[in-house]
């Protein structure tokens, strides 16, 4: 491979208001300048892209795009997965997950674990990626640091090991222990903006002055951690059932040098994946990607269709023919980019880890392999237990034909389920949602991009369950259950409520009704 330098390919999530953009900023920032004082080849001028990219969020409210922001650190590429930052559970969030190597939580300090915390580190554990948990707004008043792990240990079920220890409690943050040298990183606070906070370390013995006090307290608590042995083991935190903790404020960039270099000491980087029927490919075999997101619209003009690939294995060089795995077909990669914000720029090369977009791609489906050499196939990217649903007619007959173009192009971006039944026809599909925000995504699209106005109807359905043609005979006419059927020609049985699926599974043992990962509640 002619680019060795690793690869860290993380997102950063939380829930809204934690401070993503803001730390996400802060990280890109703080590596740029890095890299032009140590006179490491910059990437041209990321400044104006980054705050372009925040711009954009904030215009649109949500935001609707993902893409990947890539920086070079201490000889290793990062590559900085974006997830949806709205405050809806919605089913991007996981499938972004699946493209990444670990995961950045960020802990509001003052609001503690927040529903979408707990949900988000639930899915982290189910899919199995390792998490760095940062507390973050140590400036402001919060709980305290003993609490917090006490929450994370109790409500995820997971062991916190911190790495650093704040000193000064939250809203008077001095700075940290970091608890593996046992030295102080001493923090002075700089004007707003500034990209480094300039960080002191010494020795225990050199605190002094009103530091003292704050500092024997973070010792102390510190030495009951130790205690307790909440301290960082490499196997357990990428098994899951450890997550490393660190305290920051990303508006005043502390803590963000210590999370860049944690990412590069403990995060993993791509390793060997997995494919369907045991075929295995390490990331120095040839070349291999599955697309985790599908988008269409970045370009108004001409409606262009991006699939974005996550790299497994393998050199990607621009212009070269793989196979797309689920028609067998090859796919001409010319239009290969890397997409970040608003701009696009050509990609030549990448690398296992890395994100490509590849631009014309209608024949591309969330979940589809693209390699060369032996087939292969990486799992499906799991569809979420839709929870919201909903009919949908054409609000304008006349644009019927508008209207199913819609509906099949969001059906295949994965923006929601689409489930029919021959009962319902054609002309009312069914949508299905993880979260009720995707609907509204949909109502915009429909009527801006598609020019067809939408109505949506409410369905008394809460519980969604897999199930077989089979079982799609033997669930006819039973009450408050309805089977339809997904575009991939999966059964879905829709119940009215948790209880009545319970009851139809116990009172019809033969009838498949298969749970789905579930993502709300
Ligand atoms: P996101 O929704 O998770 O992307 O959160 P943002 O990055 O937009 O931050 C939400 C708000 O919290 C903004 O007003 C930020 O300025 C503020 N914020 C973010 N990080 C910090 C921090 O470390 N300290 C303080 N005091 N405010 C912060």
């Amino acid at each position: 491979m002619s680019d060795s330098r690793p690869r860290r390919t993380f997102a950063v999530i939380s829930h809204p208001d934690a401070g993503k953009s803001t730390i996400t900023e802060a990280l890109a920032l703080h590596a740029r300048a890095i890299n032009e004082a140590g006179a490491v080849h910059g990437k041209g001028d990321r400044k104006a892209t980054v705050s372009d990219w925040m711009a954009m969020e904030k215009a649109r409210g949500i935001s609707i795009t993902s893409a990947a922001l890539q920086f070079e650190y201490d000889g290793h590429v990062v590559n900085l997965v974006d997830t949806p930052g709205h405050s809806d559970f919605s089913e991007d969030t996981y499938r972004v997950l699946s493209a990444v190597d670990s995961a950045v939580m960020l802990v509001d300090a003052g609001k503690g674990l927040e529903p979408q915390t707990l949900k988000l580190f639930r899915v982290c554990a189910l899919r199995g990626i390792p998490v760095i948990t940062v507390i973050n707004k140590w400036d402001r008043p919060g709980l305290s640091p003993l609490e917090l792990m006490d929450k994370i240990q109790e409500q995820i079920k997971i062991r916190p090991t911190p790495l650093t220890w704040p000193v000064g409690e939250a809203g008077d943050f001095r700075g940290v222990l970091d608890r593996r040298t046992g030295e102080f990183i001493k923090y002075t606070r700089t004007a707003g903006g500034a990209t480094i906070a300039p960080e002191r370390r010494m020795g225990a013995d050199q605190v002094e002055g009103d530091d003292k006090d704050v500092w024997d307290n973070a010792v102390e608590e510190h030495e009951l951690l130790d205690l307790d042995e909440a301290n960082h083991d490499q196997t357990t935190f990428l098994s899951g059932e450890t997550t490393p903790v660190m305290f920051a404020s990303a508006l005043q960039n502390f803590g963000v040098a210590q999370l860049l270099d944690l990412l590069v000491e403990l995060a993993p980087g791509p390793s060997t994946t997995e494919g369907l029927d045991g075929a295995v490919r390490e990331p120095g075999d040839e070349f291999s990607a599955f697309v985790f997101k599908v988008q269409s619209g970045m370009n108004t003009a001409h409606r262009d269709r991006l699939a974005y690939a996550r790299i497994v294995s393998g050199e990607f060089d621009r212009g070269m023919v793989v196979t797309h795995g689920t028609t067998g077909r090859p796919f001409a990669t010319k239009f290969a980019q890397t997409v970040f914000g608003r701009e696009t720029t050509s990609v030549e090369h990448a690398y296992p880890g890395d994100i490509i977009g590849l631009v014309n791609a209608n024949a591309l489906r969330v979940g589809d392999t693209i390699y060369t050499g032996p087939k292969i196939a990486y799992p499906p990217v799991p569809s979420f237990a839709p929870e919201h649903f909903m009919t949908a007619t054409a609000g304008d007959i006349g644009r019927y034909k508008q209207f199913r173009k819609g509906i099949e192009q969001l059906d295949q971006e994965g923006v929601v389920q689409v489930l029919r039944s021959d009962l319902r026809g054609d002309q009312s599909p069914v949508l299905a949602a993880v979260g009720p925000l995707q609907f509204e995504v949909v109502e915009d699209r429909m009527l801006h991009e598609f020019n067809s106005p939408i109505r949506l109807s409410r369905l008394d359905y809460q519980v969604a369950r897999i199930t077989d043609a089979e079982g799609a005979l033997g669930l006819r006419g039973k009450r408050g259950c309805e089977v339809l059927q997904r575009t991939d020609g999966t059964y879905v049985a829709l119940f009215t409520d948790q209880w009545r699926a319970s009851a139809t599974a116990r009172d019809n043992p033969e009838i498949l009704l298969e749970a789905m990962p579930a993502g709300g509640a």
